[in-house]
C-alpha cells in the first residue's frame, strides 16, 4: 500500500473506447429486439451504467490532471461515484443471471438480497476507512494512497457469487453457453490480473465489458433469420406477453405453406426476398416471426395501424398475384389479438387448430366463432385427460352408440358397429368428428376404446341372456393405440371378462400406408384371432388401397366406404369398377359391407354389387346400444 503517483499510468483510451462500444451496442440492442422484454431493458440498463462507470473515471482523472489549488474533495466523490456504478453493474448482471436461469421467488430475492448486502458493505467500507485515513487519500503533493483495496472484495465476492450460481444452476443453461461464460470472465480476470502487474487501472471498466457480450452473443445472437428478415418464434412469445402486459393490441397474419413444413426444404431465394420486404412496406412497425420453416407470422400493432383490414386487401391481391407464380400451397389466417388467447400466450395453438380444419390455398378471417371453437377443444381435451387418469371402464361420460347392421342372407339384424360419443359435464353430447382425432393426437384413445369395448361387452351379454340372437358387435379400433404395448391384452382381458361366448366381438380397424403400422395390424390380429375375434377393414376405397398390402392381412369383412356406394350412384362405369371390385372379394371369400346406405336405390345396387351386409342411414341412425332390442330377433320369433 505504498505511496504512488496516484493515476501515474491512466489513458483515458480504455475509458473512451468502452463508451464508443457502449453506444454501439445501445443502438444494436434497440434495434435488434423485436419487443421490450426484461432481458431488453436489464441489458439497456447495464450498458448504460457502464458507460456511465467509464465516463465518470474519465471526468474524474481528467479533473486530477487540471486540478490547480489543493482541493481534491471531487476526486474523492467521484471516485465513490465510479465504484457506486461498477457495483451497480454487478447487481444488474446479476439480475439479469437470475432473470435467464429462470429463478423466482424466494431463490431469487435470496441472490439479489445477499449480493445487494455485499454491495452495501463495500460501499461503506470503501466511504468509511477513506474518511477515517485508512483507505484511499491523496496525498498534497499529489501522490496517492491506495489504502485497504475495498473495491477488489466486492468484485471477488461477485464473481464468486456467479461461480456459484452457474455450478448450482448449470442444468438450466446450454451447457456450451456456460463455457462460453466461464470463458470470458476468466479473460477478464487476466485483464484485471495485467494491468494490476503493470499498476495501471485504465482497463477495469472494459473487463465488464466482455461479460455482457458473451451473454448478448450466447443468447441472443440468434433471433433473426437472415434469409427471410424474420426474428424467432421466442420473440413471437415474448411480444405477445409485451403487448398483453401494456395492453396494446396487435393484428396478425400468418401464413403456412405446408410443402416447406420440414427444416431440410428451404424457400426459394425470390420469395424469402419478398418475404423480407414485405412486412415494413405495407405495416408500420409489424414485425415478421419465423415460426417454423414453412410458417411465417406478421404482427402489426394495432395503435400503428388502426386501419389494417383497409390496408390488408391491397396485401392480399399481391399475394394472390405471386402466388399465381410461385404455386405454393398456403393456408392465410388473419386476426387480431385476443386477451383470453394473449392471457395463454396460445395463438400458435390456436392458430394451428383453425388450420388443421381449412382447405389449402383460402384465407381465414378469425371470429368469435372460431374462439368457441378452440375454447371447446380446450375443454374437450382436459375431459379426455380427466377420462384417461381415471381410467374407469364404466366411465359415464363415453356413452355406447351401435348402428345396425343389414344381414342380407338372411335378411334380419344380426350384427352392429359400436359408435362413440361423449357426454360431457358442460358441453353436453360430443360427436366422434369433435373428439377421435384428439383422443388420438394426445394418446387418451386406448382408454375410451376399452371403455366402449367393456360396454359393448357387458350390453352383448344382456342381449344374449334375453335371448336376443347377436352375431356379432364390431369396434372401431385406431391405428395409433395400437402402439400400447398391453393392446392385446387389455381387449382379450375385457371380452374374457365378460362372460360372452367366443367370436361376439370383432374389431374394425382402417389401412395405412405405413410398413410398421402394417405389422403392428397383423401381430394384433394374429394374437386376437385366437380368441375368435373376427376383423373388419373400414373405410376401404377412402386411403391407399394398396390390394397386395390389404391381402396379407387376415380380414373378414371388408367394409366399402359410403364414397364408393356414392361414386357408383354417379355413373355406370365407377359402378363397374366398384362391382368389380367387390367381386374380387367375393371371390376370395370375403364378406362385402356397403356403408352410407341411405335409400332404396343405393340398397339395390348394393345388393347388385357382391353385398353381404349393408349399413346406413336407411335402416338406422347409430341408436344408444340398448335400442339395439329394436331391430335384433329374438331365437323364438325365428319360425
Ligand atoms: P366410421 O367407423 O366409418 O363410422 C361410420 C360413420 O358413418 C358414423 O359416424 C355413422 O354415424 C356414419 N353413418 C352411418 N350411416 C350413414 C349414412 O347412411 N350416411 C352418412 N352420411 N353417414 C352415415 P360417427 O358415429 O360420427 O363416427 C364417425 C367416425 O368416428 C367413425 O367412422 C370412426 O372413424 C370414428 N369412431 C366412432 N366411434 C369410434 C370408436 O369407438 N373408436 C374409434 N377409434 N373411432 C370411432
Ligand atoms: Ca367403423
Ligand atoms: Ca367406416
Amino acid at each position: 500500500m505504498g505511496e504512488q503517483l496516484f493515476f501515474g499510468n491512466y489513458s483515458p483510451v480504455g475509458d473512451i473506447v468502452v463508451i464508443s462500444i457502449c453506444i454501439v451496442m445501445f443502438i444494436l440492442i434497440a434495434t435488434s429486439f423485436a419487443t421490450r422484454t426484461k432481458s431488453f431493458l436489464l441489458f439497456l440498463a447495464m450498458i448504460s451504467n457502464l458507460a456511465m462507470a467509464s465516463l465518470t473515471n474519465v471526468i474524474m482523472h481528467d479533473y486530477y490532471i487540471h486540478i490547480t489549488g489543493g482541493d481534491y474533495t471531487p476526486i474523492y466523490f467521484l471516485r465513490v461515484l465510479y465504484h457506486f456504478f461498477l457495483f451497480f453493474m454487478f447487481l444488474l448482471y446479476l439480475a439479469y443471471f437470475v432473470h435467464v436461469l429462470d429463478i423466482k421467488g424466494i431463490g431469487c430475492r435470496r441472490i439479489m438480497i445477499v449480493s445487494s448486502f455485499i454491495f452495501l458493505v463495500s460501499m461503506i467500507t470503501d466511504v468509511v476507512t477513506m474518511i477515517c485515513g485508512t483507505g484511499f487519500r491523496l496525498n498534497s503533493d499529489g501522490t496517492a494512497t491506495a489504502g485497504y483495496n475495498i473495491f477488489s472484495f466486492g468484485y471477488l465476492a461477485f464473481i464468486l457469487v456467479v461461480a456459484i450460481l452457474m455450478i448450482e444452476y448449470r442444468n438450466r443453461m446450454y451447457k456450451n453457453a456456460v463455457i462460453g461464460l466461464a470463458g470470458t470472465i476468466i479473460v477478464s480476470f487476466l485483464i484485471l490480473l495485467t494491468q494490476a502487474r503493470h499498476g495501471q487501472s485504465s482497463y477495469t471498466v472494459s473487463t465488464f465489458m466482455f461479460p455482457i457480450f458473451a451473454i448478448m452473443y450466447l443468447l441472443h445472437s440468434n433471433p433473426y433469420d437472415i434469409r427471410t428478415g424474420a426474428v424467432n418464434v421466442n420473440s413471437f412469445t415474448d411480444a405477445v406477453s409485451y403487448s398483453y402486459a401494456k395492453k396494446r393490441g396487435f393484428f396478425y397474419v400468418s401464413m403456412y405453406l405446408p410443402y416447406f413444413h420440414s427444416e431440410g426444404i428451404p424457400i426459394p431465394t425470390n420469395l424469402q426476398k419478398e418475404l423480407r420486404q414485405f412486412p415494413s412496406q405495407h405495416f408500420k412497425k409489424s414485425i415478421l416471426f419465423r415460426i417454423t420453416n414453412g410458417h411465417m407470422l406478421l404482427m402489426i400493432p394495432k395503435k400503428n395501424n388502426p386501419d389494417f383490414y383497409e390496408k390488408f386487401k391491397p396485401v392480399l391481391e399481391a399475394f394472390y398475384k405471386a402466388f399465381e407464380i410461385y404455386r405454393y400451397d398456403y393456408k392465410l389466417v388473419v386476426g387480431h389479438s385476443i386477451d383470453d388467447i394473449s392471457k395463454k400466450n396460445d395463438y400458435l395453438g390456436f392458430i394451428k387448430s383453425i388450420q388443421k380444419r381449412m382447405n389449402v390455398n383460402t384465407v381465414h378471417y378469425v371470429d368469435d366463432e372460431d374462439v368457441k371453437a378452440y375454447n371447446r377443444t380446450g375443454d374437450i381435451i382436459k375431459e379426455l385427460e380427466d377420462i384417461y387418469k381415471k381410467n374407469d371402464l364404466n366411465d359415464e361420460r363415453v356413452l355406447a352408440y351401435c348402428q345396425p347392421v343389414f344381414n342380407i342372407r338372411t335378411g334380419k339384424y344380426d350384427t352392429a358397429e359400436a359408435l362413440m360419443r361423449l357426454k360431457l359435464p358442460v358441453l353436453g353430447m360430443v360427436f366422434p368428428d369433435q373428439f377421435i382425432s384428439l383422443a388420438e393426437e394426445y394418446d387418451f384413445i386406448h382408454v375410451l376404446t376399452k371403455i366402449i369395448l367393456n360396454k359393448t361387452c357387458i350390453a352383448v351379454g344382456d342381449l344374449l341372456r334375453e335371448g336376443y340372437e347377436v352375431t356379432r358387435i364390431s369396434v372401431n379400433a385406431s391405428i395409433p393405440e395400437l402402439k400400447e404395448h398391453t393392446f392385446t391384452n387389455d381387449i382379450e382381458r375385457i371380452i374374457s371378462s365378460a362372460d360372452i361366448p367366443e367370436g361376439k366381438i370383432a374389431i374394425e380397424i382402417t389401412e395405412s400406408q405405413s410398413e410398421s403400422d402394417q405389422k403392428m395390424i397383423l401381430n394384433m390380429i394374429d394374437e386376437l384371432k385366437g380368441v375368435g375375434t373376427k376383423f373388419y377393414l373400414d373405410d376401404f376405397g377412402t386411403g391407399y388401397s394398396n390390394m397386395e398390402r390389404i391381402m396379407k392381412l387376415p380380414f373378414d369383412i371388408i367394409k366399402f366406404d359410403r364414397s364408393l356406394v356414392i361414386a357408383s350412384k354417379t355413373d355406370k362405369r365407377s359402378e363397374e369398377i366398384v362391382r368389380r371390385l367387390a367381386g374380387i372379394f367375393a371371390d376370395l371369400d370375403y364378406s362385402v359391407l356397403y356403408e352410407g346406405i341411405e335409400d332404396e336405390d343405393d340398397e339395390n345396387r348394393c345388393i347388385n354389387m357382391y353385398a353381404s351386409y349393408l349399413q346406413g342411414y336407411k335402416y338406422s341412425k347409430p341408436v344408444p346400444i340398448e335400442e339395439l332390442r329394436n331391430f335384433f330377433s329374438k331365437k323364438s320369433d325365428n319360425t
